[in-house]
């Protein structure tokens, strides 16, 4: 089986990119040499390939990493690439809830619409990056719902599941969300290019 090591550190994410690549892939978690990468890019294409080159400098094997975030139409695609900082670092969920609550208190409902959008970045040493890309519609709910997943999805309505993606059941929430979608032409592409994989 194909081996990939996932350049994050959050637990949400690894454990869905776990179930969304097996068993086509097994997903090697980093350990104590993971570096801190600063995701100052001005693209989600450039931060995902500065994490993916800082991991597969450390490691020297193939790496998956992404960059994604959450792009409200209302708040003109903020947060976006300033997703997991929004409302300053170190804050909680319900805090982060709460920022974003009062910047669209001004706003109708109609244009709460949002998208979670990623992008997947697959490097091998020595070899060019790859890029996927996924998006989730939806819009923001006016409570947070539900426990399940992580970050923005108790407040993310997903009108295809007609449910917050944190009520979602991870398998649920595999059927829509932006990272699936990404993995899935992942795993399209490296059908077709098994040779290309390391
Ligand atoms: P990054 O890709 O690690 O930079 O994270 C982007 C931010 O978007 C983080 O705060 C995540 O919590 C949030 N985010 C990304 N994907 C999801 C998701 O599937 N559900 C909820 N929040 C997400």
């Amino acid at each position: 089986m194909n081996s990939v090591l996932i350049a994050s550190q959050n637990l949400g994410k690894l454990k869905e990119f776990q179930s969304l690549l097996s068993p086509q892939f097994s997903c090697v978690p980093a350990d104590h040499r993971a570096p801190e990468v600063d995701e100052n890019g001005t693209t989600y294409r450039e931060n995902a390939y500065k994490k993916a080159k800082a991991y597969v400098e450390i490691y020297q094997i193939p790496v998956l990493s992404d960059d994604s975030g959450l792009e409200i139409d209302a708040l003109n695609g903020a947060p976006g690439l300033w997703s997991a900082r929004f409302g300053g670092e170190g804050i909680s969920w319900k805090e982060r809830f709460q920022k974003l609550y009062e910047q669209l208190a001004p706003y109708p409902a109609d244009q709460w619409t949002a998208r979670f959008r990623c992008i997947l970045c697959y490097l091998i040493p020595r070899g060019e990056p790859l890029y996927f890309e996924g998006v989730c519609e939806g819009r923001i709910d006016r409570n947070p719902k539900g426990t399940g997943g992580f970050g923005y999805d108790p407040i993310f309505y997903s009108s295809q599941l007609a449910k917050s993606l944190g009520e979602a059941p991870s398998a649920e929430k595999a059927l829509v969300s932006h990272r699936a979608q990404a993995v899935q032409a992942f795993l399209d592409w490296a059908k077709k290019n098994p040779h290309k994989l390391s």
